[in-house]
């Protein structure tokens, strides 16, 4: 994932923890490159935790977390996204059975 702000690439990640801040912004995760962190106010545009006011959230799932303090919430629903496989693949089956169906009725 590219840090959000610059689009830099995380290169390949050293041993011990990675300098690459984690964030959540419009309940998504994303991740901040240590260039980035050393620009002013470069946490503004995070989400907050609601609890303690952290800017360490994780989007996990469908919940954020607050990697300091530890509270989760129920992140908020995404925009309406487009269906998804099984979804679309009965619609393509629907599709078929009406054509065969009408294959059969116009045969008869
Ligand atoms: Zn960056
Ligand atoms: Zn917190």
């Amino acid at each position: 994932m590219p840090c959000y702000r610059c689009g830099t690439r995380q290169s390949d990640p050293d041993r011990g923890p990675s300098p690459w801040q984690r964030g959540v912004v419009a309940e998504h995760l994303v991740l901040v490159c240590p260039a980035c962190q050393r620009q002013a106010g470069w946490a503004d545009a995070l989400t907050a935790c609601g609890r303690c006011g952290s800017r360490r959230l994780v989007r996990r799932l469908d919940q954020v977390e607050c990697l300091d303090c530890r509270m989760t919430r129920d992140a908020a629903p995404d925009t309406p996204e487009p269906p998804s496989g099984p979804v679309l693949a009965n619609t393509v089956l629907a599709d078929e059975v009406a054509r065969a169906l009408d294959r059969v009725l116009r045969r008869e």
